[in-house]
């Protein structure tokens, strides 16, 4: 891997090498432009939101503009796929399952994502009731399913392969020659000068535990995960103290039998707008030899909610565990999984804004102004959904960073930087 050296100038520097970072990078290095990746922590960290091995692909949305983003993703993880001949995608059948009139959550609900099917003409299986929902798949008990509950199937779903979409972004990326990086170290400055549209360029200063550096970019992508204020606050915008950090819970169980099904499946077993009672798993992957024959499992809800990165202590919630053990106990065919065997707990962080939507487009000059940094794009708040969008967000922060302008602005509304309360 080649050096930085200081002063060093590039077309685009993305600051964050997570997965929105890198597929990024994808992007940037396809459009010719030389590119420079700076993450604190080295890219594929196992400190960040994109740390693991397995995330959900899902069409099933609770709004139209989120399904049709969908929609195009999964086109561009196919073509990644393709491109780099790498299985990244294990398509399977996800269920939506839980109470039938059930409060939105920042993952939506039956009802609504089923309205938005509808709207869409997306094809899906209905279940209508709990006997439905464990006809279709006895690994859910009959008795653990309330009598309200219903559910939604959708083929065209995948468990998506974590590391091998990492690498397959950075591999790509590496082959056009046009990449660099900068591991272990953190950006806490960054400074605008010259003329937007003429000769406009960021300074960037970088330090590790021995050395400080300045670096040039003409575009600037930030994807920073939960440590957004490090790299906002120098241009001018602090998150608002509404922006939360879920440190989440998940752990692994040995798969008893392959002869009952295993969904991807998510559950809304909520009762009121709070996402406590929501869980979620995954079927069995061989995505890495760590997960043969076992599955992950986790509670979409954390008692673990922090102000600031200093917060997070990366401890596994023991109660939020205990919860997550007893349910899955009543609600899972023991047939089917060792229950009693819960291996290789971990957390991971969600950056969670204020009204539970991500947030990404051109980066304003000040709170809800539409006055923009030139050549500058950001996806931040990526509220525990990111993944499964990163080639379509890699691509649109391009867009936004170099033509300052993207075809898929109308949908990517819902995300836009202008809304309320995100930033002071
Ligand atoms: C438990 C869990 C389950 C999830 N499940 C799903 C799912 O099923 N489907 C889905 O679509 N999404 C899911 N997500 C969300 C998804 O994983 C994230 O939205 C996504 O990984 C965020 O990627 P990112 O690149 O934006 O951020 P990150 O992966 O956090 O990367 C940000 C990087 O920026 C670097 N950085 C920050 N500030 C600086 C700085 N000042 N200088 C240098 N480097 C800096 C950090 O070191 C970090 O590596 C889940 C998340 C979690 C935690």
């Amino acid at each position: 891997m080649q050096s930085i050296k200081p002063g060093s100038e590039y077309d685009v520097v993305i600051i964050g090498g997570g997965i929105v970072g890198l597929a990024s990078a994808y992007y940037a290095t396809a459009r010719g432009l030389r590119t420079l990746v700076v993450d604190q922590y080295g890219i594929r960290n196992n400190v960040n939101s994109s740390k693991g091995n397995e995330r959900m692909f899902r069409l099933m949305q609770d709004n139209t503009s989120e399904a049709r983003l969908a929609e195009t993703s999964l086109a561009l993880w196919m073509e990644l796929q393709m491109a780099t001949g790498t299985p990244l995608l294990a398509m399977d059948d996800l269920i939506f399952f839980g109470h039938k009139d059930a409060p939105l959550t920042t993952e939506g609900n039956v009802s609504q994502v089923k309205k938005t099917m509808d709207r869409m003409a997306m094809p899906y299986e209905y279940l209508d009731s709990p006997d439905a929902i464990h006809k279709r798949f006895p690994v859910f008990n009959r008795e653990a399913l309330p009598s309200d509950y219903v559910g939604l199937v959708q083929a065209s779903s995948a468990s998506i392969n974590v590391q091998a979409a990492a690498s397959a972004f950075f591999s790509a990326a590496m082959k056009t020659g046009r990449l660099s990086v900068l591991e272990k170290y953190a950006v806490s400055g960054l400074e605008p000068s010259g003329v937007p549209h003429q000769n406009q360029t960021y300074a960037i200063y970088a330090q590790s535990e021995q050395d400080a550096l300045c670096i040039r970019g003409r575009h600037l992508i930030l994807s920073p995960g939960v440590w957004a204020d490090s790299v906002l606050n120098p241009l001018g915008l602090h998150q608002t103290r509404d922006w939360k950090i879920w440190q989440m819970n998940y752990a692994y169980w040995p798969v008893k039998s392959h002869d009952v099904k295993i969904p991807i499946w998510f559950e809304f077993g909520n009762l009121d707008a709070n996402d406590h009672g929501t869980f979620y798993g995954f079927p069995p992957l061989n995505f890495d030899p760590s997960m043969a024959n076992r599955v992950k499992m986790s509670a979409d809800y954390t008692y673990d909610v922090f102000d600031h990165p200093a917060q997070i202590h990366h401890k596994v919630s023991q109660r939020l565990m205990k919860e997550l053990s007893g349910h899955l106990s009543s609600l899972l065919n023991p047939q089917a999984i060792h229950l009693e065997q819960m291996e290789d707990a971990g957390t991971c962080l969600y950056s969670m804004s204020p009204d539970g939507k991500l947030v990404i487009g051109r980066i304003p000059t000040q709170p809800c102004s539409e006055t923009f940094y030139h050549g500058a794009s950001m996806c931040i708040m990526e509220s525990g959904r990111a993944f499964k969008y990163a080639p379509l967000f890699g691509r649109v922060l391009v867009e936004l960073a170099i033509d300052g302008k993207s075809p898929y602005q109308s949908d990517l509304d819902i995300f836009s930087p202008l809304r309320e309360g995100l930033f002071n």
